[in-house]
């Protein structure tokens, strides 16, 4: 008979009160390889924490969006929201399956045309565009969205200097039944505003009006809202045909589907209650559909996605530091990575997994990163077997937003990897150095150290 394997003996603190629905089960299940990459010797070649993005599941989440819009409605195009994760090689991956660019910075314009993005499939959101950016943004005939009546009137201003017509839309914001509202981008429905300042557009005749936007919110859980925002889209859309005799050429939804993360103090995970990405679609192109547009004058129908096509792609690998005991008893673990890195964690309830094997037992505790400041906490409860310095570990579903708002802040900001569909690792931002952060300092000389 085989020798069983021997098992430490543990001791666990008992929780009085009733099980939650789920019962004790964890779930939780080791982590070892990220596209037939071992974990172990991703952190070996490039250090540890380092964030990992998945080629293949970009490209999978993106194809599945297009196929959910374009079986549905004959004219779909998808706009890359540079600001959701803005590594050249990521914005490549979107623009090689046909994406635009949806910028809401100067420098982020400036990005997607060094990313080769020709100028017409640029669109340019945002309330802060200086005098420069929209000028190189009339130069290119990017798609301009203004956002309020400072900007409109700048515009105008800057026609004398060109040839061109700027072509432009504007940003409607609305009330979706989802509140609060996002009422400080663009120009309002239910007031008229949004009317006054298309009404104004097409009144100068020095901008072409060719579109219509909305992005009314982010992480959106109701398909609803959406159906709302296209009827209102639609109906300025059709006063402008008839009032105006203008057609718009575009109607562009914005962002703002939901990844299947956890929000934090949600009853059930996110993959059990997001909507999904054909019931966005249906809601959208069946409200486009049907609202009564001549066939020939449908408008082209632009989504500006960001999360919902990245999140589940990208993955934290990390190490356990240390371990402690709190003065309440919880145990606490301390990781190599912290808030300034993993941006998300303070609305999402990531999913770690241990990236080892691990003993059958688990337990409640907090995971703290390494920074020395009281709110650097990764988690503030969850179920896993107790790690060990030096054990590595998995989170999960970090691919948007963390790679763009993280902080060089206490630590240097670490390595990310992409890994092709041949499964080959490849560095695509390097690990920043003291250097690096030191370059643009400069130093009195009264204040140069004495050698
Ligand atoms: C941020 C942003 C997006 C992307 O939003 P997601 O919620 O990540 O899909 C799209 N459009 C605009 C104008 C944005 O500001």
């Amino acid at each position: 008979m085989k020798k069983l394997e021997y098992e430490k003996p543990y001791i666990k603190k008992l929780h009085a009160g009733v099980m939650n629905k789920f019962g004790t089960r964890t779930g939780v299940q080791p982590v070892k390889s990220i596209d037939g990459v071992s974990v172990k010797s991703l952190i070996e070649n490039y250090g540890s924490p380092v964030f990992v993005l998945s080629e293949k599941q970009i490209r999978k989440n993106y194809r599945s969006a297009y196929r959910a819009f374009s079986t549905r409605y004959p004219k779909v195009q998808f706009a890359w929201s540079y600001k959701t994760n803005y590594l050249n090689a990521v914005c490549q991956v979107f623009h090689q399956e046909g994406s635009w660019a949806e910028v809401v910075s100067g420098f982020e314009y400036r990005k997607a045309l060094g990313n080769g993005v020709p100028g017409n499939k640029i669109i340019f959101n945002g309330p802060g565009k200086s005098n420069d950016d929209l000028k190189i943004a009339i130069e290119n005939d990017s798609l301009i969205h203004i956002d309020h009546f400072e900007e409109l009137n700048h515009l105008l201003n800057l026609t004398k200097e060109f040839t061109n017509k700027p072509r432009v839309a504007i940003r409607v914001n609305m009330d979706t039944g989802v509140y609060p509202l996002w009422d400080r981008f663009g120009f309002n429905y239910e007031n008229d505003e949004a009317w006054t300042a298309l009404s104004k557009v097409i009144d100068s005749g020095k901008l072409l009006l060719v579109g219509l936007h909305c992005h009314i919110g982010t992480y959106m859980l109701t398909t609803d809202a959406y159906g709302i925002a296209t009827t209102k889209l639609c109906n300025l859309a059709m006063r402008c045909q008839i009032q105006l005799n203008h057609k718009i050429e575009y109607i562009d939804m914005g962002g703002g589907f939901p990844s299947t993360n956890t929000l934090k103090g949600a009853y059930l995970p996110g993959n059990d209650t997001v909507p999904s990405i054909d019931d966005f679609a249906e809601v959208i192109t069946s409200t486009l559909l049907n609202f009564g547009f001549a066939n020939e004058y449908l408008p082209m129908l632009i989504l500006e996605s960001g999360r919902v096509l990245i999140d589940d792609a990208g993955y934290l690998l990390g190490t356990v530091i240390a371990n402690k005991r709190l003065s309440n008893g919880k145990r606490a673990t301390i990781v190599d990575f912290g808030v300034n890195i993993l941006f998300t964690s303070f609305w999402y309830e990531h999913q770690i997994s241990p990236a080892q094997d691990f003993m059958p037992h688990s337990e409640n505790m907090v995971i703290y990163g390494p920074l020395c400041m009281n709110i650097d906490v990764i988690r503030e409860s969850i179920n896993l077997p107790p790690l060990n310095p030096g054990d590595q570990v998995v989170v999960h579903k970090v691919g948007a937003y963390n790679m763009t708002q993280w902080m060089q802040f206490i630590t240097l900001r670490p390595a990310v990897v992409l890994i092709d569909e041949q499964q080959h690792p490849h560095l695509i931002r390097a690990n920043e150095t003291l250097d690096y952060t030191q370059e643009p300092e400069l130093i009195p000389t009264h204040l140069k150290a004495s050698k």
